[in-house]
């Protein structure tokens, strides 16, 4: 079964967040459980996280349709130690809160080097943070996402990933999220099934396929390899829609959450439906 879905806002609180998904037909969801803009939040009321729980039961939404992702300020790989202190704080608060909303994975973007460490320092550095997370947080899966690999932001190929989790002592609880538009940026053709293919057997060879824990459907606006990371909605990018046809007939990628993150958000319930009518019966 395919679940397919859209970042939604969670704005007035999280609770708001599968009301907001299911408007537009969403049978997955991503969220921010705090303002992403800011190193800290005011802790989760019980209200909200009641309510929270509620409206997914109520709605039909299990942990495994839900990737909540985290603030785009943390940087889990930090060279500063002082900032790296902040960055895994915040982060941890992260992985407390889905624990308290009842979820059970949380998406980030793994880090940057900022050319103050080696890439092997800095992969290093993300997986002791992961590790330091597991102690601090019951029961949620890091999923670590792949990037574009713009600037110093590490994560850009599958090895890189592959390092980070060889170093993460409890397996169960780290995943990978892959996103379509990153990756073809980063330099894997998902544009054409033979490069799609590719990809995913490069995937499963290299970290192996138990580690997918949900898709970002993006198309892009950027060249194939140019390690920019520009966002465009469904089909009207560089990709078109073959790279999310093959997905959406592919079962490895039944069963989490696939979501869409594409710039026009008005378009979101459009998108979706097109998703689910690209499904070969
Ligand atoms: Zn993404
Ligand atoms: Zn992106």
């Amino acid at each position: 079964m395919k679940y397919i879905g859209a970042h939604v806002s969670a704005e007035g609180g999280v609770q708001n967040a599968p009301l907001n998904a299911n408007a537009i037909g969403a049978r997955a969801f991503a969220l921010f459980t705090k303002n992403q803009r800011q190193w800290f939040s005011n802790p989760l009321s019980k209200t909200s996280i009641t309510a929270f729980r509620d409206n997914c039961e109520k709605l039909d939404y299990k942990p495994f349709q839900i990737l909540p992702h985290d603030s785009y300020l943390i940087n889990l790989g930090h060279p500063d130690p002082e900032a790296l202190g902040k960055s895994r704080a915040s982060f941890f608060d992260e992985m407390k809160r889905c624990e308290l909303l009842g979820l059970d994975r949380l998406n980030f973007h793994p880090g940057s080097h900022l050319n103050g460490i080696s890439i092997e320092e800095c992969l290093s550095r993300m997986a002791e943070s992961i590790n330091l997370s597991h102690e601090k947080s019951k029961g949620v899966i890091a999923v670590i996402e792949n990037t574009a690999g713009q600037g110093t932001n590490l994560g850009y190929t599958f090895e890189q990933i592959k390092f980070i989790i060889d170093k993460v002592e409890d397996k169960s609880r780290v995943g990978v999220c892959i996103d379509t538009c990153h990756a073809y940026s980063a330099g894997y053709n998902v544009k054409t099934l033979k490069g799609f293919k590719e990809t995913f057997a490069l995937l499963e060879k290299i970290i192996g396929l138990e580690y997918l824990k949900g898709m970002h459907l993006n198309d892009t606006k950027k060249d194939f390899g140019s390690r920019v990371d520009r966002h465009e909605n469904i089909g009207t990018g560089l990709l078109g829609d073959g790279t999310f046809s093959f997905i959406v007939n592919d079962s490895r990628f039944d069963d989490m959450p696939l979501i869409l993150e594409t710039p026009e958000e008005s378009l979101w319930e459009a998108e979706i439906k097109k998703l689910y009518g690209m499904i070969e019966k």
